[in-house]
């Protein structure tokens, strides 16, 4: 797990998150994940999950489903620092990933299955209940988009 692709992409004299340096505090002892409703230049959320002291994160062009039955595109991003489960705020204009950032939901979660092409997990929060699974897939027109496409649903 690595942090670099997210120091890279931010200047921490400009956007308010958090740095990358405070990766490594826990701050559950459960698992944790949020997902981040981020109001950018497209409209969408942000899944992120704890794995091995980072949150694993993917962009959900459309908000998560909360019942069974609707498939949602999650793009894999760059990993988060755990702290980034707190942040919410504006990010400045010019600055990656510019605009508002709230959190939409948040709690604990079980990782119950984990291979390089599933993931699943049992949400325990405010609006993301029960089991979920990110299934990788090999959605878009280029190499690079069909590497980072995941698909997430209500199981
Ligand atoms: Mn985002």
């Amino acid at each position: 797990m690595s942090l670099t692709d997210y120091k890279q992409k931010r200047n921490f004299k400009k956007t308010p998150e958090p740095k990358g340096k405070e990766n490594s505090k826990k701050i559950s002892k459960k698992r944790i994940f949020v997902v981040h409703e981020h109001n950018a230049s497209h409209h969408h959320y942000d899944l992120r999950l704890e794995m091995k002291g980072t949150l694993k994160s993917w962009a959900v062009p459309k908000e998560p489903p909360t019942e069974k039955g609707t498939k949602r595109l999650a793009i894999a991003v760059e990993d988060h620092p755990l702290l980034y489960a707190k942040f919410e705020g504006e990010i400045p204009k010019g600055s990656y990933g510019a605009g508002t950032v709230k959190i939409w939901d948040e709690g604990n979660c079980d990782l119950i299955k984990k291979t390089s092409k599933e993931i699943e997990v049992e949400f325990h929060g405010k609006k993301l209940k029960g089991k979920y699974v990110l299934i990788k897939t090999s959605y878009g027109s280029t190499e690079k988009q069909k590497k980072k496409s995941w698909l997430f649903f209500k199981v």
